[in-house]
């Protein structure tokens, strides 16, 4: 059996490995695969490649290298900045985050809830916004950090991060984003930004799945997650993913390098995406604030469907969707993202997220224009909603 072309439009649940990564990586699952903590020559090697990649990232977020810890996942990171603040501050109980943070946060929130913490999660509006003012007014004396998100995964919609870390500062608390999403896709420099904590994964930036990073503020109080050996300056346990690591690496240094092109190409073709189907299929709506948002999302409902259904039609015709975070396809619970923004369950329910990536061209989005509005209307007709032409 042939197989079949793979239409891939998912990029923020995951992105394929660039040629190139996988390149950078090989060398020490084969070879070179010393311990870097090994003080003979070839851990020493080894050792100095890490800090190699650890530079590179760095500087694709305008860091030091000395503020970078590799850690193993996005999830790993976020939940390392909030336990950091809580057992830094022992004074301090209360976490503050908004409601429409990946589950990494949120869940981690809810176990925190469980040993003592208060966690807040503070409500958007119907463009998945925040009102800063709240935020602002949310912020405790107990408040031992606040996380906000730059981007959404679901919606793509871009948080103020500049603004929201100057009110922290002012008011003297910790602040940790949550930067999975936007990078690659939006300009991340730390120093700008201001703020005092930011999580990386590697796998939405081309690299494999299971490497991520912790920025750390240089002078910002940090206590280790995970605890064992001295390994990132005594900041992360653990003998150091060090291919992963090298892969990394590289991704970030082509992510930079490819910046300005792959994000006018991935936003005009994500455009004509959005422009073709809300044109060619009626009943159908942008999900989120147009604007600020990252170049590749499209996050659309489409009235009187079940997005599991859709999704089953898409994936039939080689189309690779989802119906928000990850994490939640196969489930048939609305989106927590789409709920916190307002929107009634079965608009929820109906709802698509597109999302492109380097590799996506004008004939991948050519084909989902001529597939996506004959699937529509028959699974509108089957549902009894609407006559097929
Ligand atoms: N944060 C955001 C916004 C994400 O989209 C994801 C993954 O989808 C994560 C955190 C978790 O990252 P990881 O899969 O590396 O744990």
């Amino acid at each position: 059996m042939t197989p079949q072309r793979v239409y891939y439009f998912d990029h923020n649940a995951t992105t394929p490995v660039a040629p190139q990564v996988l390149e950078a990586m090989l060398p020490f699952l084969t070879g070179r695969w010393a311990n870097p903590s090994s003080s003979y020559t070839i851990g020493r090697e080894v050792a100095a490649e890490v800090e190699s990649a650890r530079a590179k990232v760095a500087e694709m977020i305008g860091a030091d290298p000395g503020e970078i810890v590799f850690t193993s996942c996005g999830t790993e990171s976020n939940n390392a900045a909030l336990s950091s603040a809580l057992i830094s501050q022992p004074g301090k109980r209360h976490v503050l985050m908004t409601a429409v943070e990946h589950s990494a946060n949120i869940k981690y929130g809810e176990a925190l809830s469980k040993r003592g913490c208060a966690v807040t999660y503070l409500p958007v509006d119907s463009d998945g916004l925040l009102d800063l003012g709240l935020l602002e007014r949310s912020i405790r004396p107990d408040t031992a950090i606040v996380s906000v998100m730059w981007a959404n995964n679901e919606t793509g919609v871009v948080f103020p991060v500049e603004e929201i870390a100057s009110i922290c500062r002012a008011k003297g608390v910790l602040f940790h984003t949550d930067a999975v999403q936007a990078a690659g896709k939006v300009w991340i420099d730390v120093r700008t930004a201001g703020v005092d904590f930011l999580s990386l994964s590697a796998h939405k930036l081309y690299a494999p799945k299971g490497i991520g990073l912790l920025y750390i503020r240089s002078g910002a109080p940090f206590e280790p997650f995970i605890v064992g050996g001295h390994q990132e300056n005594g900041r992360r346990g653990g003998t150091e993913n060090v291919a992963h690591i090298a892969g990394f690496g590289r991704a970030a240094e082509l992510a930079l390098g490819s910046f300005e092109d792959d994000n006018r190409r991935i936003r005009n073709l994500r455009d004509q995406l959005e422009a073709g189907i809300l044109r060619k299929i009626p009943n159908t709506a942008l999900n989120g604030a147009k604007e600020p948002r990252l170049p590749n999302t499209s996050n659309l409902a489409f009235e009187g469907l079940e997005a599991d259904a859709i999704l089953i039609a898409l994936d039939q015709a080689g189309i690779c969707a989802s119906s928000g975070s990850a994490c939640k396809s196969g489930s048939i619970e609305p989106s927590h993202v789409l709920s916190a923004m307002g929107m009634s369950v079965a608009r929820a329910r109906s709802s698509i997220r597109f999302s492109l990536g380097r590799e996506t061209s004008p004939g991948d989005v050519e084909y989902v224009l001529s597939q996506l509005p004959k699937t529509i209307s028959k699974l509108r007709f089957l549902s009894g909603g609407e006559r097929l032409p």
